[in-house]
């Protein structure tokens, strides 16, 4: 009985559980890190960190960075000692 219920339910978004319709354009990133292996993360490099903190200081998710598990966690060491030696701020405004 509450098998059938939740089947009906799900027939309505297609047969994929992740579907939502806000996010349909929403296309898998690729890691920038893994993607170009020549590409070393340097906390020294402040033009190169920034791209990973928003304009307010704050470290961009993997969902914006598009970055795997590994590298978004050198992101964040990175970000953290580029803050440590004053390259990048903790806060903004
Ligand atoms: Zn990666």
């Amino acid at each position: 009985m509450a098998d059938n219920k939740k089947n009906k339910r799900n027939s309505r978004n297609n047969g994929d559980n992740d579907y939502n319709p806000r996010f349909r354009k929403m296309r898998k990133k690729v890691c920038p890190l893994c993607a170009d292996k020549n590409l070393v993360l340097d906390y020294k490099n402040a033009e190169q960190i920034r791209k990973f903190v928003n304009d307010k200081g704050k470290i961009l998710p993997r969902r914006a960075t598009g970055a795997c598990a590994k590298h978004q966690r050198d992101i964040t060491l990175a970000v953290k000692r580029a803050r440590q030696i004053a390259i990048l701020p903790y806060t903004a405004e």
